[in-house]
């Protein structure tokens, strides 16, 4: 079985009982956290015993997405020092911004890191189920990722993303889409290059094929009911909004 939660849901930050980007898939008992930005960490508290998780992929290194890695580091280390945990956390990211990345290399007692830059070359296969990484269109070196199980894509996340012609290609097949919509039709001159509003990710649903679409990455002061109904009108699927605790089982 396979079930995702969302364990936050904005940026580029949250509401007040909210968290930025952060997302649990559990794959058969297997733990797999999709961004860790600031609070999500604290919600995965909630819904999972944490010194289980598998890998955890950083989309980029925004702090909506990140930044909730540096809790997560001391409480592993407090885990490993319990023996409640042996291995180091297995960590996809992108190679920059540098900085960055040289501090995390310095964690090597509870992170393992990945390149997403090496990682998106083939498909990475863990027998259960397989990631493909994709890179889209943001600031920083930014990825997507599709999982998939069975030779079947299930779940494509776009991470951040303005809308690109590949886009689609990268985010075909898959059944479900979990999108970002951060920004409001009238943003779009401005800051369409890194990211989409709710029309642009259900256009995409929509041409790629999927049968269901969750919207997420919501600026904390946006009209989530206009969101939805912009995306209804361009997606004749099903149509979710994120929210921290929601739960989807994603079926094959
Ligand atoms: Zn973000």
């Amino acid at each position: 079985m396979v079930e995702l939660t969302i364990l936050g849901n904005y940026g580029p930050y949250a509401t007040a009982q909210g968290a930025c980007s952060g997302y649990l898939l559990n794959v058969d008992g297997f733990q797999i956290m999709l961004d860790c930005g600031n609070g999500a960490f604290s919600k995965l508290q909630k819904y999972t015993d944490y010194s289980k998780l598998g890998i955890l992929i950083l989309s980029h290194l925004h702090p909506d997405h990140y930044s909730d890695i540096y809790c997560l580091r001391q409480a592993l280390k407090y885990q490993m020092k319990q023996g409640k945990r042996q291995d180091p956390l297995f960590v996809y990211l992108p190679e920059g911004p540098q900085q960055l990345v040289e501090e995390m290399k310095q964690w090597d007692d509870v992170f393992a890191l990945a390149s997403l830059e090496e990682a998106g070359k083939a498909v990475n296969d863990f027998n259960l189920f397989t990631l493909r990484f994709f890179p889209v269109q943001h600031q920083v070196p930014a990825y997507g990722v599709q999982f998939g199980m069975q030779g079947q894509a299930l779940l494509t996340y776009t991470g951040d993303t303005g809308w690109f012609p590949g886009l689609e290609q990268f985010c075909c097949g898959s059944r479900y889409l979990l999108a970002e919509a951060s920004l409001r039709e009238y943003e779009l001159a401005e800051r369409g290059a890194y990211h989409m509003t709710a029309r642009q990710a259900a256009q995409l649903a929509q041409n790629c094929g999927a049968e269901q679409l969750i919207l997420t990455h919501f600026f904390p002061e946006a009209n989530l009911h206009q969101l939805e109904r912009e995306a209804e009108q361009n997606f004749d699927g099903k149509i979710h909004m994120s929210a921290t605790g929601r739960k989807y089982i994603l079926e094959l």
